[in-house]
């Protein structure tokens, strides 16, 4: 109920100017996004690296409608890139791209336009020496996205991938990309999806997501397990105990189980840490709130508190 009601006011207008404007909001905020800008996102990159990590970054924004705001995104990733090479961190730090922030949504040729400025950003990711994931949406956008991946893929192979446990078609979508050279993000789901589409109940999408993990290590591709869920790390960890360290990776979200990111890292394992940064932050946010309720409460006592 309360997931369902974050998630709803995650794309409500409203409710983001109430949010954006109260001030007391920052520290929470704080905790799940690196910074405003380019300089916090490399900063952050440089501390998450220092200690084993891998990073993925985010430049936060999504849904837009316009195309100079998707032509911009397409300028700060490419300047993010930059960046990266300059500091030198481009060997274990790639980027994340949204594709309704690069034109998909846009009402005329929409899928084109997200596909030729994807194809910017991975020929500049290319260029540098590091790899794109393109994150997945609603699954409204998933048929899009993945044909925009195959697209992608014959001119930049590394391409990877996320599918989400929750979706019911997401095992057949994982036997098709357990292929040698394809690297798929496996995480449970993050929107609010109807039941003809998605699982609803917590312990039907954990059984889809072992199922799903069980095709991926099983196939010849790469594997990225983005979970904080222990149970799930630790069945990924037996299921991925016969594959080459380099096979596979695990993945979590900047600001969610720190010491857990470590101490797998510390273990042997890669362990890539999503770090997001920007300004539109507000639908990032609201959905870590949806997924904890303790969030929520954290948030709520903060503004009372500060
Ligand atoms: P949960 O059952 O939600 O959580 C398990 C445990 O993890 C909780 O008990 C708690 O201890 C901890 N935890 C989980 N979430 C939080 C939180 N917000 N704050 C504090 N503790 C928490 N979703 C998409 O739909 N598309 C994407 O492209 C996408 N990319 C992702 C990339 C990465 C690297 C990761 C880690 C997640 C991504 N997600 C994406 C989000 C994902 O779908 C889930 O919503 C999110 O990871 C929570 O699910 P969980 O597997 O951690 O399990």
């Amino acid at each position: 109920m309360l997931r369902s009601t974050l998630l709803a006011a995650s794309r409500s207008e409203a409710i983001r100017e109430l949010v954006e404007r109260t001030p007391l909001t920052r520290p929470v905020v704080k905790r799940f996004i690196s910074g405003d800008d380019v300089d916090a996102a490399v900063a952050t990159t440089g501390e998450v690296l220092a200690d084993g990590r891998y990073v993925t970054l985010d430049h936060l924004g999504e849904d837009t409608r316009d195309a100079e705001q998707a032509t911009a995104t397409v300028e700060a990733y490419l300047d993010l890139l930059r960046r990266l090479e300059l500091a030198g961190h481009t060997d274990r730090a790639e980027v994340s791209v949204k594709l309704s922030a690069v034109g998909q949504f846009l009402p005329v040729d929409g899928e084109k336009i997200a596909l030729e400025n994807a194809r910017r950003i991975c020929a500049a990711a290319g260029a540098v020496g590091t790899t794109v994931t393109l994150d997945m949406e609603d699954h409204t956008t998933t048929d899009s996205t993945l044909g925009i991946l195959h697209e992608l893929r014959v001119d930049f192979p590394w391409v990877g991938a996320v599918l989400q446990a929750y979706l019911r078609r997401t095992e057949q979508d994982c036997r098709d990309l357990a292929h040698a050279g394809s690297r798929v993000r496996l995480c449970k789901g993050a929107y609010k999806e109807p039941a003809s589409v998605a699982f609803q109940d917590k312990a039907d999408v954990d059984l889809s997501y072992v199922r799903c993990l069980k095709v991926l290590m099983a196939g010849e591709g790469y594997p990225m397990v983005a979970s904080h869920d222990p149970r799930l790390i630790a069945i990924a960890t037996e299921l991925a105990k016969d594959r080459p360290r380099d096979s596979y990776e695990f993945q979590m979200l900047y600001g969610i189980r720190p010491d857990e990111q470590r101490r797998i890292a510390a273990a042997g394992h890669r362990m890539r840490v999503y770090v997001p940064y920007g300004d539109e932050w507000y639908g990032y946010f609201m959905r870590r709130l949806a997924e904890r309720p303790a969030n929520v409460a954290f948030f709520l006592r903060s503004l009372i508190t500060t």
